[in-house]
């Protein structure tokens, strides 16, 4: 059974005042919320307060980024340690724009995700192919690599809090969302090959979310589908009620 997870990633927006005023309006709206996984990823200054407000509730914080090591001279990052003294307990790997902007590649994807394993934070693994690759026929190569070298040297058996997101990058901030035949058909090539590279069980037990211009109106057909397992919400996770009605629209009935 693979429960629902539905996570927000808030990227460079929101003060702390603006993230507690969300959860403020948030929490009455998803208080009957028993079946989905909710988790919110807003920036860095906000995690603090964000963690001692949802204390005692069904929503966790994670974080949008992370670095693997506990400590070092690394001017301007996070460690998982310094994140886990703190209260969060999942954290957001690879993301594509942490790709494009911050020169984030399948190797250091890799590094944090046995970071995050050891550390025990529940890491959500981004994926996606570009709109070129995926105009070339390249998206079942794209995806399977990501996947092989994210997972590469990593036992098996410590893998069962791994999440992954599949989120094409034509579909991010585009309001191109990928059909939900799309979507079905990546979702099933990223099962497959963590099937290959980490066996059967671990495939039919992951998590693998569905990430790029979800909205209320298209959460249920994406989320209703066999190998959908929820979704990581960008723009319309920043309204309250907007995300509220994703988790809604998405959950299991
Ligand atoms: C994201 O940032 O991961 C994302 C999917 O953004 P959006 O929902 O805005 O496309």
């Amino acid at each position: 059974m693979r429960k629902t997870l539905i996570a927000a990633n808030w990227k460079m927006y929101k003060t702390p005042a603006e993230s507690s005023a969300f959860l403020t309006s948030f929490f009455p709206l998803v208080r009957n919320n028993t079946s989905t996984e909710i988790v919110l990823c807003p920036p860095m200054t906000s995690l603090t307060s964000l963690v001692d407000a949802a204390r005692d509730k069904s929503v966790f914080i994670g974080s949008q980024t992370m670095h693997w090591l506990n400590e070092g001279a690394y001017t301007g990052e996070t460690s998982p340690t310094m994140l886990t003294a703190i209260g969060v307990t999942h954290v957001l790997i690879g993301h594509s724009e942490r790709r494009q902007y911050f020169n984030e590649t399948d190797t250091t994807v890799n590094l944090k995700l046995k970071s995050a394993l050891a550390h025990r934070i529940v890491p959500i693994v981004c994926v996606g192919e570009h709109l070129n690759e995926r105009e070339a026929n390249l998206t079942a190569d794209v995806l399977n690599l990501q996947v092989a070298v994210a997972l590469e040297g990593i036992d098996p058996a410590t893998l069962a809090p791994l999440v992954i997101a599949y989120e094409p990058v034509w579909a991010i901030g585009t309001g191109r969302t990928a059909t939900p035949e799309i979507a079905e058909e990546a979702h099933k090539i990223i099962r497959a090959q963590i099937a290959q590279v980490a066996g059967s069980d671990l495939a039919a037990s992951t998590r693998i979310l569905y990430g790029g211009s979800v909205k209320p109106d298209n959460a249920a057909a994406l989320c209703g589908l066999e190998d959908i397992d929820g979704a990581l919400v960008g723009g319309a996770s920043l309204d309250p009620t907007s995300f509220s009605q994703i988790i809604c629209n998405a959950s299991p009935k």
